[in-house]
């Protein structure tokens, strides 16, 4: 028999003895809001050419007036997904093949493929350990005469350094693209998230704060870069043709365009983005409240100038003060019932499309076979040691999008932990 505080991973009972039920943002707006899409019979109202359906049906368009009000930006181009919102912004910010564009190894691999469709070269730099962030040291280390733009990421709700990073941009001519699709409603010196960059965004897909599905929201204050990405998003090569507008005329489009139920959900989901993060952000201060107390464990750190969404609360272990590793500690909260656990996050620098570089066909291309020359860019294990050690051994993830998460069940979790944290503590060094 167990004793009777014993951990789950030893066969004592776990804390957490029914899964929590998923998040869920949806309710009857947004069955009412399809409902009235199906019945106008009007899925989309797209069309390919300019005119009027070169901007979408209603839904879609009253969308975007929404949206540009929520987010306080000037244009907002809605999109089929984040992953066709960072190829369009990429097309749009005029990217010449063989060009360089920094971006984190710390993101959803779309940040990097991205910058790839344009026949670019990512050029990936090192994360802060504190914020997960990519380190704008390491951006200025990374700039070449090649490079055009820095991708950063506002990684996991909370903003990238975003007015350091503005500054390299400006200092070597390169343009600023944020990936905010972790953060939708974040601010930094009370500016939302996304819209202090050239060009940001949010993923609407089903496990971010808010969704409708698959989903995409481009944003940006420059007129000419809007008018780019709605080119881009739709069909652009046809569309210039009609609209005799040289200066253009290089644009390659795509079908990248929502459809008018996402649309119509996503107006209701809207509204709802403040309560959302508001209850995450109650979340993460319950669980920080009471983590903190546990030797060997660190909470997120929240800058000073900004607030945080927490799409997932990240933490890292001092593998000094505890005598188990990750692997174990994992296992053990898993154990207790503790689910949404996130062991490490990603390298993208080490995926085998970057350590091979073969991204089109067999041959290296494009970073052998472009007229502007051979890229000597390489990727591989010690490119970005923050990134991967936090990676391989010491961050732990708790994804805040995955559960409601009601006092109870945080409650549930701190327990959870410090009933780890308890035997750990047992073999602990110091
Ligand atoms: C979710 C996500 C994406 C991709 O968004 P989709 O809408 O799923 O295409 C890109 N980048 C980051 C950081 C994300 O979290």
């Amino acid at each position: 028999m167990p004793a009777a505080d014993a951990l789950a991973i030893n066969g004592g009972t776990p804390v957490i003895s029914k899964t929590f039920p998923p998040y869920r943002s949806l309710g009857e707006e947004e069955i009412a809001a399809a409902n009235r899409v199906l019945r106008s019979g009007v899925l989309s109202a797209f069309i390919g050419a300019s005119g009027p359906g070169f901007y979408g049906g209603p839904e879609v368009q009253a969308l975007e007036r929404e949206a540009a009000e929520r987010f306080d930006v000037k244009h907002v181009v809605s999109v089929n997904s984040w992953t066709s919102g960072l190829v369009a912004a990429m097309g749009a910010i005029g990217l010449e093949p063989g060009d360089e564009v920094i971006v984190t190894p710390w993101t959803m691999v779309a940040t990097a493929t991205a910058i790839l469709h344009w026949n670019a070269i990512p050029v990936f730099a090192d994360i802060d350990p504190q914020t997960f962030n990519i380190d704008p040291e390491a951006v200025e280390a990374a700039i070449t005469p090649r490079t055009r733009a820095i991708a950063a990421v506002d990684i996991f709700g909370q903003s990238a350094d975003i007015p350091a990073l503005r500054a390299i941009a400006d200092r070597n001519g390169c343009k600023l693209v944020t990936d905010t699709a972790q953060a939708p409603g974040a601010l930094l010196n009370g500016i939302p998230a996304g819209t202090a960059a050239d060009i940001g965004g949010f993923s609407l897909n089903y496990h971010k704060h808010i969704h409708c599905g698959e989903g995409g929201l481009l944003v940006t204050n420059d007129d000419r870069l809007a008018e780019r990405l709605r080119l881009i998003r739709n069909h652009g090569e046809a569309v210039i043709a009609s609209d005799q507008c040289e200066d253009l005329a290089n644009i390659l489009g795509h079908n990248f365009r929502l459809g008018e139920i996402e649309a119509a959900i996503a107006r209701e989901q809207l509204p709802k983005l403040s309560g959302l993060i508001k209850s995450r952000q109650q979340a993460a201060a319950r669980l920080t409240k009471a983590l903190s107390c546990l030797p060997g464990l660190n909470p997120p750190k929240v800058r000073p100038d900004s607030t945080h969404v927490y799409y997932i609360y990240g933490m890292t272990i001092d593998l000094e003060r505890l005598r188990r590793d990750r692997d174990w500690i994992v296992k053990a909260l898993k154990a207790e019932g503790v689910s949404g656990l996130l062991e490490g996050y990603q390298n993208i620098h080490l995926n085998p499309l970057f350590r091979h570089r073969i991204a089109y066909g067999t041959s290296g291309f494009p970073w052998t076979g472009l007229r502007s020359g051979d890229s000597d860019i390489s990727y591989g294990p010690g490119l970005c040691p923050v990134a991967e050690q936090l990676h391989q051994q010491t961050f732990i993830g708790l994804n805040l999008c995955a559960h409601a998460f009601t006092d109870d069940q945080v409650d549930a979790v701190i327990y959870a932990f410090k009933k780890v944290w308890a035997d750990l503590s047992k073999v602990a060094l110091r």
